[in-house]
């Protein structure tokens, strides 16, 4: 049987833009894909690129006060105006999306700008009534925010919102402790909103690191935000030109805007799968093997889609190795275990790789090699900000579990103690690594002796064996 192409991709994001232009550009296939939004997907366009142009936007306020603390008399932040960098957000995002289209139509790749449907295992309908045909249909459309399901959401925003707002609201609810209510709330606090942030647990980030969880939670108050633990919002009503919020500890109060920041879920709704028996998952997930194969042999997903590892980096490997395995002749699956990631706070990031304590405790026995201490730049302005770094090492093996940093650049310092722990590194392979002086993370090769051991009990019986 003959088709129209190999590849079918339905998604212009990380995953899907990545196995397009590697199948066509470097493995010759005839790919097409369909992308119903902008060219980049949500990192590009909603995500990860704008959010982080937004952190470094808002660290203004901190800046001067540390400056001020270096004898700058009088350092001010200024007056941020939205405007003149929403229209410089609006153009560098417009600059990238011709990049990734130019990149695709230059490996090849035919670009349909409109909504893609499956019809069968090898067919595809676009929004204008073609269909085309392919050999393989690879699903990499991504996820969408998720509502809590309470009266009155469809007042709130949701964080595509954020980067389309015509002015900065003055007095702004976050509801959520995950990476985007936390990143948000540190974004609107420094760029002079009102900020209020709530969250059903009592501390921020869960699955990461406790004492990382604690420092955060701590900080986001610390930098001007109302931080509410342990409650939620139960309702959203509108008042006048407000948005009255009930909360479920019966306190009410009203705001300017609500963001919610409640999860994402994968977008597999009106995609046309009834039509091909492709198995979903109970949360709607489209369920892959380790190749990114579905229940049906010729289509495959990658990404957000699948909810494996909900990160850009994770979609882009997926989409890479997809397209390696199937047109490229070279077999390659992705290992989702050993995957670092960070979270854009400020002053200090949250980084991550590894086992937390928590789980390495749970897994057996474990040293724990922990810092906590005020780093010398931000101590000599006279604040009170804490650096903590941690190694959690296996004490039979040697083996580094788990790395965590709460500090300024975390997310870069991770990024590079990522690739000897990838590779399995011993904490002797981190004591013999010589210190980068003066450094906050040259403590991350200087850490002695455990700061505590965790062993597992032997039971009674075992013991006395
Ligand atoms: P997360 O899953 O990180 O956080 C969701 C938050 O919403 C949690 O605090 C959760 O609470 C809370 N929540 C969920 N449901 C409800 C509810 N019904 N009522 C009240 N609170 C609720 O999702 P995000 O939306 O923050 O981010 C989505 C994904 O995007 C992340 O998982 C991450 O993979 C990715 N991302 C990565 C970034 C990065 O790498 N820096 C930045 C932004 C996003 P609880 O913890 O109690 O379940």
């Amino acid at each position: 049987m003959s088709f129209d192409y190999d590849l079918f991709v339905i998604g212009g994001g990380s995953g899907g833009v990545r196995a397009a232009r590697i199948a066509a550009g470097e493995h010759g296939a005839r790919v097409a894909l369909a992308e119903e939004s902008r060219m980049g997907g949500t990192c590009v366009i909603r995500g990860c690129v704008p959010k982080k142009l937004m952190i470094f936007a808002s660290q203004a306020g901190l800046m001067a006060e540390e400056m001020r603390g270096y004898g700058w008399e009088g350092a001010q932040a200024g007056r941020f105006d939205w405007e003149v960098f929403k229209q410089k957000l609006d153009a560098e995002l417009t600059r990238l999306e011709l990049i990734y289209t130019a990149n695709l139509t230059k490996s090849g790749v035919e670009i349909f700008h409109q909504r893609a449907t499956i019809v069968d295992h090898h067919t595809v309908a676009l929004a204008d009534g073609t269909r085309k045909t392919a050999k393989h249909i690879l699903i990499a459309a991504g996820g969408r925010p998720a509502l809590p399901g309470i009266p009155g959401e469809e007042l709130g925003l949701i964080s595509d919102d954020l980067f389309l707002l015509e002015s900065l609201p003055r007095r702004v609810l976050l509801v959520g402790g995950g990476y985007i209510a936390c990143e948000f709330a540190t974004i609107l606090a420094g760029l002079g909103c009102e900020t209020v942030q709530v969250y059903r647990g009592d501390a921020v980030l869960r699955g990461f690191d406790r004492q990382a969880r604690d420092l955060a939670t701590l900080q986001l108050s610390e930098v001007g935000i109302d931080l509410r633990l342990n409650v939620t919002p139960i309702a959203l009503e509108r008042a006048a030109d407000r948005i009255a919020v009930t909360f479920s500890d019966n306190s009410r109060d009203d705001f300017d805007a609500v963001i919610f920041a409640t999860g994402r879920t994968p977008h597999t709704k009106g995609l046309g799968l009834e039509n091909t028996g492709v198995h979903l998952d109970p949360n709607g997930a489209i369920g892959v093997d380790e190749w990114s194969q579905t229940s049906v042999p010729s289509i495959f997903a990658v990404g957000d889609v699948t909810d494996r590892v909900n990160l850009t980096p994770v979609a882009i490997r997926e989409g890479h190795a997809f397209a390696d395995t199937i047109f490229g002749g070279r077999a390659r699956k992705v290992d989702h275990t050993t995957i670092a990631s960070a979270v854009y706070l400020r002053p200090h990031e949250v980084a991550q790789i590894g086992l937390t304590e928590e789980q390495a405790q749970a897994r057996g026995d474990v040293d724990v090699y922990a810092t906590v201490f005020r780093p010398m730049r931000s101590m000599f302005a006279g604040s009170n900000a804490k650096v903590m770094m941690k190694l959690l090492v296996d004490p039979e093996s040697d083996r580094v579990l788990g790395c965590h940093i709460f500090g300024p650049d975390a997310g870069e310092m991770i990024q590079l103690a990522a690739i000897p722990i990838t590779m399995g590194a011993t904490k002797a392979d981190f004591d013999a690594t010589m210190a980068v002086h003066p450094t906050a993370a040259e403590e991350l090769v200087t850490m002695r002796q455990p700061a505590r051991r965790h062993r597992r009990a032997i039971p009674a019986q075992a013991a006395t064996a």
